[in-house]
């Protein structure tokens, strides 16, 4: 008997959506206030993947009616000492600029640069893709804070194709500050119980096997592959590798996609509903610092 191919979870569709949520709420608080926010990037060095990812932040910017302010910063000094400075002296700006709503900064930092001190300059209220400990913290304790946005991605997704995950067997591959902690805290959220897998996890596929639902962000090509899934299973693959025949996740796309019911493609999953829901933390953190501002704007 044939198997039925599994449903495919396309990003695009969902991101159209956001946007145009995003669109109509900017030009709300364009018309109440007289400006329109900006988002802070601060690049730091030349790199050639996070150079596309930015360009495709600030287009969707733009559509929505949101500003761009892009500082870079050069991270190739001789002893690279005077690159840290710079890039939280450039965050402190952005932090005092009451135009610029949220602040992202590119990441991976070059090795002279600690990530600590880069994180802790954001201003937790501008902090859009929740990478300050405050953030952080507010979502480990199930408070409301800014969700890292391309985890929160992935669980928008499986919401918006109405998974069900309480109750459910939820397996992680990857425990990044970024995209694998935090999905798996948003998956304990919603009632499913999570596994965590990493490097150092001995018998990788033995938990994949029991996933009913499966997020995959470990940035290994092929590292998932169809014989390893339980049939059935929903998978977000949120990998991005550049290999020779173009982008590619971190799941075999043609074997998974005979077992699994649904499955993300990559391009065309999680990376578009990333931008766009990025750009819904903007707003908010727009909103938020307007009405924080009104009651001395009004005396
Ligand atoms: P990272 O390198 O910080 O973390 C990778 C994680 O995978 C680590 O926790 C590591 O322990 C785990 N891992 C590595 N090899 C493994 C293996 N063989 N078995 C099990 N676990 C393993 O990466 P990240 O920043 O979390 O990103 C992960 C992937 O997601 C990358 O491909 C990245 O390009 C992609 N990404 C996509 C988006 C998007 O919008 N779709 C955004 C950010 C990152």
């Amino acid at each position: 008997m044939a198997t039925a191919e599994a449903r495919l979870l396309l990003g695009a569709p969902i991101a159209s959506e956001i946007r145009d949520s995003v669109r109509h709420d900017i030009e709300i608080f364009v018309a109440r206030h007289g400006f329109a926010p900006s988002l802070g990037i601060v690049l730091v060095g030349r790199d050639a993947p996070s150079a596309v990812y930015l360009r495709q932040i600030l287009r969707a910017c733009e559509a929505a009616g949101i500003g761009g302010r892009l500082v870079e910063i050069e991270g190739d000094d001789a002893d690279g000492s005077a690159v840290e400075p710079r890039v939280t002296a450039a965050i402190r700006e952005l932090n005092d600029d009451p135009e610029v709503a949220g602040i992202i900064v590119q990441m991976p930092l070059p090795p002279t640069v600690r990530l600590r001190a880069v994180i802790d300059t954001i201003d937790p209220a501008k902090d859009i893709d929740g990478i300050h400990p405050l953030n952080a913290g507010l979502l480990r304790l199930g408070f409301e804070g800014f969700l890292p946005a391309t985890a929160h991605a992935a669980i928008e997704i499986l919401n918006r194709y109405q998974v069900q995950l309480a109750g459910r067997e939820a397996v992680v591959v990857g425990r990044s500050n970024v995209v694998g902690m935090p999905a798996a805290f948003m998956l304990v959220r919603n009632d499913a119980t999570v596994t965590v897998c990493h490097s150092k996890t001995r018998e990788l596929a033995g938990h994949v096997a029991r996933a009913e639902i499966l997020v995959v962000a470990a940035g290994r090509p092929g590292l998932i592959t169809g014989d390893m899934l339980r049939p059935g299973v929903v998978v977000v693959d949120v990998g991005i590798n550049v290999v020779a025949g173009g982008l590619v996740g971190d799941v075999d796309f043609e074997s998974a996609r005979q077992v699994a019911a649904a499955i993300t493609p990559v391009p065309g999953g999680v990376g578009p509903v990333t931008n766009a829901i990025l750009l819904t933390h903007l707003v908010r953190a727009a909103n938020a610092q307007a009405s924080q501002r009104a009651p001395e704007e009004n005396r």
